[in-house]
């Protein structure tokens, strides 16, 4: 089938999962478009965006041919987290593509299209990790006490820094407070517990998220200065790593020399280059868990057709898809899709 042909292998079997999804459960009649929507049997993970804060391509860069290549394009990080057994969905971060994603995940979620999200958790006061709150406000849908949950800092941030602040003000957004460890219950069997992770913290604390369902649980961690800095802080990702099924990870940059004129030792972000060769002695099944995230514009990884795709596949590892759906339940796929 030529559309398998242009497609990665994890955006070929991605996308086949999503047809037979289809084929299990989906409902056209009524439903926004004849898109695949999560199994309805437990909750699910639908990758919303995988780009840096600034989005692929960024701004500025008018030489970029992937403003004329929309299948190149890629939106800011986001995942959306659905659960179709109360119809309800929650996002992590709210970005400056908010208005599309909220979107696609209610297409995917099998809910109503009120309210627009069930709630969002931030990870941090980076622009492309909390702007997206601005389309909450009176100028856009005008939501009503729709939960944002926040780390003490981020939440004061909020409720004291304008534009912000007015949400609080006018009840667009109600905050809730957050604990490092501590899980927020979105389900007797679906909790979300952020994780503090070392990285620029001006206005904010960073954290990470793990999601756990009734079968799988998931790590969301866009941002992170090394894994070095994590190690001293006495948290160990492949210890992480061991407690979670999939983990969805910084790939900011692939390597140094990426930037042109640049020497990006100092950037604050693990190198895939470097994340691969820490992981490289881990068994396989671990390796596998592994999916990127949060890929500048300039990351030679986006194509699929680089060194730097065939690296990580080389490695055992993945890339994520927008798109792509996780389960946290044990979902049987067709014997046919295995
Ligand atoms: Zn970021
Ligand atoms: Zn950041």
């Amino acid at each position: 089938m030529f559309m398998t042909k242009l497609m990665s292998m994890h955006a070929a079997r991605t996308y086949l999962a999503a047809l037979s999804m289809c084929l299990a459960g989906c409902t056209t009649a009524g439903s926004p478009t004849a898109r695949a929507q999560v199994p309805a049997g437990g909750p699910s993970l639908v990758v919303l965006g995988i780009a840096q804060d600034g989005g692929v391509p960024q701004a500025g860069s008018f030489g970029d041919p992937r403003w004329d290549d929309a299948s190149r394009a890629h939106e800011v990080v986001s995942l959306g987290i659905v659960d179709p057994r109360s119809g309800k969905r929650w996002m992590i971060d709210a970005t400056p593509d908010f208005r599309r994603q909220s979107l696609e995940l209610y297409r995917a979620s099998r809910g109503a299209p009120k309210p627009v999200v069930d709630g969002i958790f931030l990870t941090h006061a980076h622009m492309g990790h909390y702007t997206g709150l601005m389309f909450l406000g009176h100028e856009s849908i005008g939501a009503k006490s729709l939960p944002v949950y926040a780390m003490p800092r981020m939440a004061e941030f909020l409720r004291t820094n304008g534009p912000w602040s007015q949400l609080v003000k006018y009840d667009n957004i109600a905050l809730m407070p957050l604990a490092a460890g501590e899980p927020v219950r979105l389900a007797d069997d679906l909790t979300v517990t952020p994780i503090t992770v070392p990285h620029r913290q001006e206005f904010s604390e960073v954290v990470a998220f793990r999601i756990a369902g009734p079968a799988r649980s998931a790590l969301w961690l866009p941002d992170i200065d090394s894994w070095e800095e994590w190690d001293r802080q006495g948290t160990r990702f492949e210890g992480v790593l061991r407690t979670v099924d999939i983990a969805y990870i910084d790939a900011t940059f692939f390597a140094n020399g990426e930037i042109p004129g640049r020497d990006m030792t100092g950037f604050p972000h693990p190198f895939v280059s470097h994340t691969i060769e820490r992981l490289s002695a881990l068994p396989a099944e671990e390796r596998a868990k592994i999916r990127f995230i949060h890929f500048n514009h300039s990351n030679p990884a986006l194509d699929p057709a680089s060194a730097a795709r065939a690296a990580i596949r080389d490695a055992g590892m993945q890339v994520a898809d927008e798109g792509e759906v996780e389960t946290l339940f044990a979902y049987e796929r067709p014997r046919w899709m295995r």
